[in-house]
């Protein structure tokens, strides 16, 4: 039986994983975590008789805590005591942005194998992440559908050294093959071709920057330089990425896109668990296309690369001027083309660097989120 902590359960990975956990009798479930929604996760506590809840929200959890009969543990430290309490076999990170990145930390501090739905962690900090894992040897299992395709695929070459190029296969999102974009709504950037999920990552995958952010995390996580990381439009979603090798062999992962599959796979890992699924019908599809990504219409996917590459603090603030753009997006306050403009000038006017500390992280996150908002306010972005 393997105790498995849910933080981000009122999401939706969240509210998949919760599926996945019901479903399979090895798995129990340690507690749940969420930010405001509290009535959502009393339900989800009494329902799947999580033993413990936290809420990052302090009057949310106040709420809660009125009408539980449990404690309900409370804001950002609530969320650290809530792993340090329970002791899971493994926490499943699937909160959403910068906010996941404390709770990474504190569940590989204490060694604790960690199911990453949270790509945040390591775009913001990958180099500190994986080194903290490597130092107490806690697991990094993947959940974002591409990576654990390319963690299922190399994790089958007993040799290290044979792989020539991860490809991370992406949608296209909604607005594949559009040049001009900013007259888009958040209506139409909201609705995805392929994927039902939460309303940051739909709009990042709308800008492609969510495969940029994708990029950087498949770079920590399997110690692959950029120039060998490519990105190919697959409209279908069917082929999930695709590893090259070095004697010209190139191996996929393939599946219907359905996120039951990759976070089971995490949450089961070293086996594999029942998942009740069709399993693919290749006739059926008929044909899958690949095109290469339109990176002038999509600049947000060439500004994670260079981030990337520079490294240092400056995927750091990529991801939160991205956070503050696609809520001032949402919100009506900048146009959909203003999300990469405002990612654009928090990356050249921010001073990048190096980082030896998580805290340099926080500082970073923290003066990229001011800078982004105060574009915004001044009307210095469309
Ligand atoms: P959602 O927006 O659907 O859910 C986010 C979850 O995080 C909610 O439970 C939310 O709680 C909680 N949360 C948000 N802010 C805080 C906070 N400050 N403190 C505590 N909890 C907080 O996101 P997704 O499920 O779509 O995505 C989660 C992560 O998984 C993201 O990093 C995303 O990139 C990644 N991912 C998602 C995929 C998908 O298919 N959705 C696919 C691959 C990766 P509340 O409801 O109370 O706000």
């Amino acid at each position: 039986m393997k105790k498995v902590l849910l933080l981000g359960s009122t999401g939706s990975i969240g509210k998949q994983a919760l599926e996945v956990i019901g479903a399979n009798p090895e798995l129990q479930l340690a507690g749940l975590a969420a930010g405001s929604s509290w009535e959502q996760v009393l339900a989800q506590a009494r329902e799947h008789k999580a033993p413990a809840i936290a809420l990052g929200d302090a009057d949310a959890a106040r709420r809660a805590d009125a009408e539980s009969d449990g404690r309900v543990l409370s804001g950002e430290a609530g969320i650290r005591d809530l792993i340090l309490q329970t002791k899971p076999d493994l926490v499943l990170n699937a909160l959403v942005g910068a906010a996941g990145l404390g709770p990474t930390i504190v569940a590989l501090t204490e060694g604790i194998d960690l199911a990453l739905a949270n790509k945040e962690s390591l775009v913001i900090g990958g180099e500190l992440v994986m080194a903290l894992a490597e130092a107490t040897g806690a697991q990094i299992l993947p959940v974002d559908s591409e990576h654990s395709a390319l963690y299922q695929l190399i994790r089958s070459e007993p040799v290290p050294g044979t792989v020539e190029k991860l490809v991370l296969t992406a949608s296209g999102g909604p607005f594949r093959g559009r040049s001009e974009l900013s007259g888009v709504t958040p209506e139409e950037a909201l609705d995805h071709p392929t994927w039902a999920m939460g309303g940051r990552i739909t709009i990042d995958s709308a800008t492609l920057v969510n495969k940029g952010l994708e990029l950087i995390e498949a770079h920590h996580l399997f110690g692959v330089p950029y120039e060998r990381i490519d990105v190919v439009v697959h409209p279908q979603s069917i082929v999930h990425s695709l590893v090259h090798f070095n004697d010209g062999a190139s191996l996929a992962h393939l599946g219907y896109p359905d996120m039951r599959v990759p976070i089971s796979y995490a949450l089961s890992f070293p086996e594999r668990a029942d998942v009740e699924l069709p399993s693919l019908d290749l006739a059926e599809l008929g044909s899958l296309s690949f095109e290469a990504p339109d990176l002038e219409a999509f600049p947000c996917l060439r500004l994670a690369r260079e981030a990337g590459e520079v490294g240092g603090s400056a995927p750091c603030v990529l991801n939160a001027a991205d956070e503050v753009a696609v809520e001032a997006f949402l919100g009506g306050l900048i146009r959909f083309t203003g999300i990469a403009e405002v990612i654009d000038r928090c990356l050249e006017e921010l001073p990048g660097g190096s980082v030896g500390h998580f805290e340099e992280l926080y500082e970073a996150d923290a003066a990229a989120r001011r800078h982004a908002a105060s574009l915004i306010e001044q009307g210095a972005v469309a």
